[in-house]
């Protein structure tokens, strides 16, 4: 259904079943479950999907093996098998990381478990081979069996500089494991919506709809393109609006301290001779001061997150030249002769965990599980969804939906372990597989072989019916940047839900992530996009505004 047609809808008969607020990874989550059970569910974000924590994420399919430390076994074993369902269910968008430990002492870091169990830990010490060896045998054995990943190892300082001769020297093992890496949140996050929504005119899902309060069990939602505001009678609110959590409750009229959140920042850095040196590895090390930093590849270029700070209000984090300089004196920790400046920097990205309020030491120490707070409103159930990470987002709602199920009196009729998300159906798993795959939509299109190629590294499966979507009508490559059609944009807008500009740069694809976004790129998708939804030349100057605003004030494009 179309946005105007949603609100239509909502206009005429104003009841649902299930309101989600929220459209990060775990609204989402809840909504493409509840879909799938044939509830009556609304999902409403303030912005745009994916666009708040969860677009901040390392990017990580990961069970944490740092967690383990803080006791949080239960938390690390869902976490690897999430990891691997991911893996499995979004081949198209998550694949398998070669993870690399460089260690530099044996028993350093014993202490760190105990201490941490007596609340006598300020600072964890740097962790030696003996509890790094003993973290990743745990780590296996949460998935032993299953294949999905191949399990760890460790060599010597000799063998790995053979390998990796850039590392620092003064290395005397590293362990190599696997986790998984979520090449683009954003587009994983689209497509589990557009899934959700398959299900039936039962499931809908508006971005840019904020809620913005509640009276006599009647909630207000507003049209933030337009201002209008809409009210809806919900049966079950689920509060999923991750760091912004206490303030939709306190529009809900309950004041409760369930979030306190922490910033962590990221860089993308366009560098060849770090992505030389790292290959397709992630390496994942400790700072000198005891934070774990992640080095990976991403595509043709390299991210190095993260921070971990507590910060008070959500929408203050940016990443800041404090911590540009400190990202960029850690990689001389790990590849001392590989010299990075700010001019390397395309993209730099920052977000807020979503984490219980804590009274812990220090922000690593802050459990990374998930919880469901219950409150009410009158009779009409709120459920909080604290915590969690895009790993686990699948547990997580499958646990929310089975409690709102309950509430609703309804039986589960589908679970998601093993569903397909979007261009992961019927995946052609091996290369040859893939050359069919990329063939066959040539042959059946009549494109040429490089633009099925492109789709299907973008879309997964779904290329066969972006590739039909291009030829039902003409099309031209754009002048800007020719990897890219007239059409492909238009496919983005009306089968996607991107209404602004920045949608498109930094959420349908992932342009503006990899540097791509000059002025006369976004000049032009603001242009079609305006085409395509009737914009006045006033809307188009004004959205490219906005965009380029945005990308500056919070990405720190240079254009
Ligand atoms: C720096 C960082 C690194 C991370 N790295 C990883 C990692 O590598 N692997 C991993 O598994 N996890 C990672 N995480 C954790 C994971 O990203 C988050 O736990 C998860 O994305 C939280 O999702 P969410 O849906 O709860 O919140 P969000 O994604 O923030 O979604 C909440 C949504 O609510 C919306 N909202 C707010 N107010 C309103 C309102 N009034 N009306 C309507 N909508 C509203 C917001 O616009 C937002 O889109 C990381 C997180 C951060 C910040």
């Amino acid at each position: 259904m179309e946005r105007s047609e949603i609100l239509e809808g909502l206009r005429r008969r104003p009841v649902v079943s299930v309101l989600i607020v929220g459209a990060g990874i775990n609204g989402i989550g809840v909504f493409r479950d509840l879909a799938l059970n044939g509830v009556d569910v609304l999902l409403v974000d303030r912005g745009d999907f994916c666009s708040g924590a969860s677009a901040a994420s390392s990017h990580m399919a990961h069970g944490g093996i740092r967690y383990l430390e803080n006791g949080e076994f239960r938390l690390v074993r869902e976490a690897v098998q999430e990891r691997n369902r991911l893996i499995e269910n979004a081949p198209h968008v998550v694949k398998p990381l070669p993870t690399i430990i460089p260690i530099f002492k044996f028993w350093s870091g014993l202490l760190n478990a105990p201490l941490k169990f007596f609340n006598l830990l300020d600072r964890p010490a740097e962790r030696g081979a003996f509890v790094i060896k003993v973290g990743l045998m745990l780590y296996d054995a949460f998935t032993s069996g299953q294949g999905t990943v191949p399990p760890h190892k460790f060599e010597g300082r000799l063998k790995s500089l053979a390998k990796y001769p850039r590392l620092n020297p003064h290395i005397r093992y590293t362990a190599t494991y696997y986790d998984g890496q979520i090449l683009s949140p954003e587009r994983l996050a689209v497509e589990l919506v557009l899934d959700g929504e398959a299900e039936g005119a039962h499931a809908r899902a508006l971005n840019y709809v904020s809620l913005s309060g509640v009276r006599d069990g009647q909630v207000t939602l507003r049209d933030e393109l337009t201002g209008s505001t809409h009210t809806v009678t919900p049966r079950l609110i689920v509060n999923a609006a991750g760091p912004w959590i206490d303030p939709v409750n306190a529009s809900l009229g309950l004041s409760h301290r369930y979030v306190g959140g922490t910033k962590g920042s990221h860089l993308v850095l366009q560098h060849p001779q770090l992505r030389a040196a790292i290959g397709q590895n992630e390496f994942f090390f400790e700072n000198n001061d005891g934070r774990i930093v992640l080095i990976f590849p991403f595509y043709d270029k390299v991210i190095i997150g993260s921070s971990d700070i507590p910060i008070e209000n959500a929408d203050d984090a940016r990443c800041t030249a404090e911590e540009v300089d400190y990202f960029i004196g850690l990689v001389a920790r790990v590849f001392p002769d590989i010299h990075i400046t700010p001019e390397h920097i395309v993209f730099r990205f920052s977000g807020v965990r979503p984490l219980p309020y804590s009274k812990a030491k220090t922000a690593g120490q802050i459990s990374r599980d998930h919880v469901i707070h219950t409150d009410t409103l009158g009779n009409i159930p709120i459920y909080s969804l604290v915590g969690g990470k895009w790993t686990t987002y699948r547990a997580f709602a499958a646990q929310v939906t089975d409690r709102a199920l309950a509430a609703l009196g309804l039986p589960r009729k589908a679970d998601t372990k093993s569903l397909p998300v979007g261009g992961g159906r019927d995946y052609p798993w091996t290369g040859y597989a893939q050359i069919d795959f990329i063939k066959k939509v040539a042959d059946e299109t009549g494109l040429e072989n490089f633009r099925p190629k492109k789709l299907f590294d973008r879309y997964g499966t779904r290329a066969a019916d972006v590739a039909r979507f291009l030829c039902a009508g003409p099309d031209e490559p754009l002048n800007s940047i020719p990897d890219w059609t007239r059409r492909e944009v238009r496919f983005l807008v009306e089968r996607e839900k991107a209404v602004r500009l920045d949608d498109l740069l930094l959420r349908r694809s992932t342009l503006a992530w990899l540097g791509g976004v000059t002025r006369p790129v976004a000049q032009e998708f603001a242009n079609l996009m305006g085409d395509f939804l009737g914009w006045s030349a006033e809307q188009r100057r004004a959205e490219l505004e906005y965009a380029l605003d945005l990308l500056r004030d919070r990405h720190g494009l240079n254009s």
